[in-house]
């Protein structure tokens, strides 16, 4: 059964089946894993079917294929992390253009924009994402790309990706949207009108804390072609045996999907009594509807304690079940401090001012018991009183 067949059925069904080849020497059910860096041809010049890896591999061709339909897109490329698969969106643009972004990014997305891309003479705005209009108030003549992360990182803000995605069209601005908190379960902002959707496949892709990847999925056919070209050209494809574990990830995304979310409202509840958690930011906790069609919150949850960085950093090292590591989106609960973790690379003149103060804490939460989830905060909380 080809995955076309899979197109008009429920997000569940194309997870589980999409992409997937049975191989016809054994009938082997879950797509194999080629490792062969090179395929014979029929002639010199034959380029009818694989040439060689880096330009197309039949296991990340299926992951490939697995993309595109979980985000109901045409085309959908596989790299080797999600900063890779930045930098190649970054390849479409040329010296003089400008790109307009939310300013509370992940880190290493800031960081590839001002000591990398800014080299190339590209400039960079950065903008409160929460208001769609400040994407537009910042746009100049030379403005080709709004970039943005909804939910953001690490401080869950949501942007209304249908409206920046109606300014875009009007200035001829492309949108790319980062759907790695939301995942494709949860939130389609190629529905909603953005250009490219990119994903860190290291996190709830994957699934499982196993692997470091990273995609891009795109409707627009010209778009699409651009950057598979890259993609060859700069060589930052996804290896065969990691497009296998994506491959497998993809398959229980929406129960993983479903869990989190149930655990994150779980433990959003408890941290409410909490006296000593000054913030808590969870997407929809205000009260406002979830933009951007979302079906549930998600599986992230950020959170301020009011005490001073070595307080904190104690509760951080306290906690068992939620481990002490960066990342997220794994079927583990991890705990990071961003000041002193995953946001440490930015300024911390910036940083403060974007609202990443030193008592912040992200949590991934993860697919375990939540009363286990909640006992071991509780004791960590306990542990600083
Ligand atoms: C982790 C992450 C990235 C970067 O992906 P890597 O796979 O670590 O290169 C980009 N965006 C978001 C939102 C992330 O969480």
């Amino acid at each position: 059964m080809s995955s076309d067949d899979f197109k008009n059925k429920a997000f569940e069904t194309r997870a589980v089946h999409a992409g997937s080849v049975t191989e016809d020497n054994t009938g082997a059910v879950t797509t194999p894993i080629y490792p062969s860096s090179t395929y014979t041809v029929a002639y010199p010049g034959d380029e009818s079917g694989y040439v060689y890896s880096r330009s197309d591999n039949p296991t990340r061709a299926a992951l490939e294929r697995a993309l595109a339909t979980i985000e109901s897109a045409e085309c959908g490329l596989a790299f080797a992390s999600g900063l890779a698969a930045t930098a190649t969106v970054m390849n479409l643009l040329g010296p003089g253009d400008h790109v307009v972004a939310n300013s509370d990014l992940y880190g290493g997305i800031h960081r590839q924009f001002e000591n990398v891309i800014r080299k190339r003479g590209i400039d960079f705005s950065y903008v409160d994402g929460r208001d769609a209009q400040n994407f537009e108030k910042a746009t100049n003549d030379n403005t080709k790309l709004y970039w943005l992360e909804s939910p953001s990182n690490p401080l869950l803000h949501l942007t209304d990706i249908e409206a920046v995605s109606r300014i875009a069209k009007k200035h001829d601005i492309r949108t790319v949207v980062d759907n790695t908190f939301a995942t494709p379960y949860l939130q389609q902002p190629l529905a909603l009108g953005a250009d490219i959707c990119l994903h860190s496949a290291s996190k709830y892709l994957g699934g499982h804390c196993d692997i470091i990847g990273g995609a891009l999925m795109t409707n627009d056919k010209a778009t699409g072609e651009e950057l598979k070209y890259h993609q060859n050209a700069s060589g930052c494809m996804l290896g065969p045996f990691e497009s296998w574990l994506v491959l497998r990830g993809i398959k229980t995304l929406a129960v993983r999907m479903e869990k989190h979310s149930s655990n994150a409202l779980a433990v959003v509840e408890y941290l409410k009594t909490e006296s000593i958690v000054s913030r808590i930011l969870f997407p929809g906790i205000d009260g406002a509807p979830l933009p951007n069609r979302m079906k549930t919150a998600g599986g992230m949850v950020s959170f301020d304690i009011d005490a001073d960085a070595e307080t904190v950093s104690k509760f951080a090292q306290s906690t068992k079940v939620f481990i002490l590591a960066e990342s997220l989106g794994g079927v583990e609960s991890l705990l990071n401090h961003p000041a002193r973790m995953t946001h440490a690379s930015i300024p911390e003149e910036i940083r403060l001012k974007n609202g990443i103060t030193d008592g912040l804490v992200r949590l991934s939460v993860g697919i375990e018991s939540s009363k286990d989830q909640i006992d071991d905060l509780k004791a960590a909380f306990a542990a600083i009183k």
